[in-house]
């Protein structure tokens, strides 16, 4: 039961991936020099007759030939990530060092791949920012901003992130968190065309993934699915921005006509009047391409609602949702599909990075695509048929049995329905594996997957209805942690990070190094026998690809998440990695997240052999908490306050007023803060980015919040006074 009490809540929050909570926003952190990177003027690549992000599909494919630059997201369109550079190997990477470091704007979700070619590299920052920046010294050569509203962050799950940019044909194509796509002129970073992608405005649509470019159209999916949208993906013509096909990945309304095949094909696999809720279903991340197969993969995310008794109660499988799909990229038709979750229960989204390669397989050469998504299991597809060609589970799973061969589908358990009763499932929605993308290295065989323990309580909400724009939609009971000591111990304990090198032939893990916690970077490998990952604790460690073996590690300053780089520039190899702390699991489990021990603080990182650059000193920790104001309010209305906290606050400030270092702890309110709350929920700090929240809350519901906060500031003051006494604090 320990799990119970606290993970109610928490498993909730726990839906990180791609739901998407009421963000507010600190303060944004403005850019500034770097005291760590010199920025001193240098010579910058010559703005004359040299080709500027001259890439096209031609060149990808060839990517081999030029191992020196970073095409693409995943460097190829195999997605890969893996670099057959090797002047950094495992026998002298003991001698890498910080050689620059770019302070990014916002010490938010930072989750870019950056692009490197023609002498340039591209990276994003949260709330879409766009820096163009020399890759031997950092030095800035512009930055495009599109001006996001911080307040915009509540209409996500995770955070205001952004994954990267694609580059084609001298133009730099980004998916912007409102929503916008924007196509930049590589040189300059002006806008040359812009579109608006979003089919809803009514709906809570957000852009936090990196578009791909082929065969001269940009495409580009959303996210949405915690708050209640229906899934798409758009391709637009690169030149001009104009649509030339869309995909929508769960049908709409069934008094309007199906939009395709694929859609006749959907429609009774659903039940009841899921297209109030959106479906779900949404592509907020992977994709890949096959040149040879001119096929187009997509990533589908989870169902809208989680919970199916509400989103389709009559049962069915819900087609595409935690799916994937093989498209025609000319086209946007539907070729295959194959559903990792069929009636998915538990945000299984089907959206993490897909790898596609070439695998040995009973004696045979075959063209794979590869996944580990949230579920659990690692599924290895025939990428031209789709034919399921094994499954097994990666982490622990308790939801399913096994996936069956004979039908390709997971046998549920007795565990995997909570749709009447609350259960304990794993893994929660934070997932065995969630968007930080792994990697395939062919020369030893073996992917390197950032892989996770997170198991979650999850308890029906029956009635929920649609609520409106910015509001949660998953049909169960919102998140909490245990106010508890001990029990919260347990929660934080419960969570476990691991990297792990898994071989996809014998479907078996070949050795794993073990993390403080979850919510550790993505990877990448190389032919110097070598995987680099950063850490939610705040290093970025390299380990032998072969072994395991750890050889060496940095300060990040920071937690990791994204995916890093390597390239190289006259003979010098390079790794570059966004680090930067958010998302999900920080924003929605709030204290359980600060096991890592990191402020957020968000910086580009690049390494060479030798390199002797510095970071600043790390930002402290909480300051001291101001004295709390006494309780005033009732029992009563300190428990209303509880809940309502849960249900509008708690996904971004912390289930039960437990904080996370994203945004503001509101125990530590001070008392010009608390003099001014109703004002606060009424707007008064919309600019620095906490959104106005009385459109679903009531003069008498601010009232009962801010007793229940006043009695938490309390609660953890007491504890701090005791903690003073004796060793250990926190928690409580
Ligand atoms: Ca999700």
């Amino acid at each position: 039961m320990l799990i119970r009490s606290l993970w109610a809540p928490a498993l909730l929050c726990a839906l990180l991936a791609a739901c998407g909570g009421p963000k507010t926003d600190a303060p944004a952190t403005k850019a500034e020099a770097d005291a760590a990177s010199p920025k001193a003027a240098q010579a910058e690549p010559s703005p004359t007759a040299a080709p500027v992000a001259a890439v096209d599909g031609a060149r990808i494919i060839a990517a081999n030939e030029e191992p020196g630059a970073w095409l693409a997201h995943g460097r190829t369109y195999s997605e890969q990530r893996f670099s057959p550079l090797s002047r950094i190997t495992s026998d002298n990477v003991d001698e890498l060092g910080l050689t620059w470091a770019y302070k990014l704007d916002y010490d938010r979700a930072t989750e870019a791949t950056p692009i490197v070619v023609d002498g340039v590299m591209y990276v994003t920052g949260p709330y879409s920012v766009v820096s163009a920046l020399n890759p031997v010294t950092g030095t800035e050569l512009w930055k495009y901003d599109p001006k996001v509203a911080l307040t915009k962050a509540r209409e996500g799950c995770c955070g205001p992130a952004n994954r990267g940019v694609a580059v084609w044909k001298g133009k730099v194509y980004v998916g912007i968190y409102d929503g916008r796509l924007a196509a930049l002129d590589a040189k300059t970073g002006k806008v040359v065309w812009e579109v608006n992608t979003i089919v809803d405005e009514n709906r809570s649509y957000t852009i936090t993934g990196a578009p791909r470019v082929v065969k001269d159209m940009v495409i580009i999916g959303n996210g949405g699915a915690e708050l209640g949208v229906r899934g798409y993906i758009t391709a637009y013509d690169t030149e001009t921005g104009a649509q030339k096909w869309r995909f929508f990945t769960v049908p709409g309304n069934p008094e309007n006509p199906p939009e395709n095949k694929a859609m006749e094909l959907a429609l009774p696999t659903w039940t009841g009047k899921w297209w109030e809720f959106g479906g779900g279903g949404t592509v907020w991340d992977a994709m890949a391409y096959d040149p040879e197969l001119d096929l187009f993969y997509i990533g589908v995310g989870n169902g809208s609602t989680w919970n199916r008794a509400v989103r389709s109660p009559e049962g069915g499988d819900n087609l595409f949702v935690s799916s994937i799909v093989a498209l025609k990229p000319d086209t946007g038709e539907y070729v295959w599909h194959y559903q990792t979750t069929p009636g998915d229960n538990w945000d299984y989204t089907a959206t993490q990075h897909m790898v596609l390669a070439e695998l040995q397989i009973d004696g045979k050469p075959r063209k794979v695509l590869m996944q580990a998504p949230k579920n659990g299991f690692f599924y290895v597809l025939d990428r031209e048929t789709g034919e399921l060609l094994s499954a097994e589970k990666f982490a622990p799973a308790n939801w399913a049995s096994h996936v069956d061969m004979e039908t390709g589908r997971p046998v549920e358990t007795e565990n995997a329905d909570w749709s009447k009763e609350g259960k304990l499932v794993s893994p929660g929605p934070l997932g065995a594996h969630n968007w930080m993308p792994m990697s395939f290295n062919p020369q030893t065989g073996l992917v390197y997957i950032p892989m996770q323990e997170a198991i979650a309580y999850l308890a029906p909400a029956p009635d929920e209805q649609y609520a409106g724009k910015g509001t949660w939609h998953l049909g169960a009971q919102p998140l909490a942690l245990p106010e508890n000591k001990k029990e919260f111990d347990g929660a934080v304990a419960a969570h476990r990070g691991h990297l792990i090198a898994w071989d996809p032939v014998a479907q078996k893990e070949v050795w794993r190094q073990s993390h403080v916690t979850v919510w550790n970077g993505g990877t990448l490998s190389t032919a110097g026998n070598l995987v680099f990952q950063g850490t939610a604790d705040g290093r970025f460690v390299a380990y032998t690809a072969d072994k395991g073996e750890k050889l060496w590690e940095s300060p990040a300053n920071s937690g990791v998440m994204a995916g890093p780089i390597t390239y190289e520039i006259d003979g010098e190899q390079y790794v570059t990695v966004a680090a930067g702390w958010g998302g999900g699991f920080p924003l929605a489990l709030g204290g359980l997240s600060l096991a890592a021990k990191v402020q957020p603080d968000s910086r580009i990182l690049t390494y060479k052999l030798g390199g002797t650059a510095k970071l600043p000193p790390p930002k402290p920790g909480l300051i001291e908490q101001p004295a709390p104001p006494k309780v005033t309010g009732t029992e009563a209305q300190i428990a209303a306050g509880r809940d309502l906290y849960n249900s509008h606050c708690g996904m971004c400030h912390g289930p039960n007023a437990i904080g996370s270092s994203m945004v503001p702890d509101l125990r530590y309110m001070t008392a010009e803060t608390h003099a001014m709350f109703p004002g606060i929920l009424a707007g008064a700090r919309a600019q620095q980015g906490m959104p106005p929240m009385m459109d679903v809350l009531k003069p008498e519901d601010v009232q009962a919040i801010h007793q229940y906060l006043i009695k938490r500031a309390n609660d953890l003051h007491e504890g701090l006074k005791a903690a003073a006494k004796a060793p250990e604090g926190e928690g409580g």
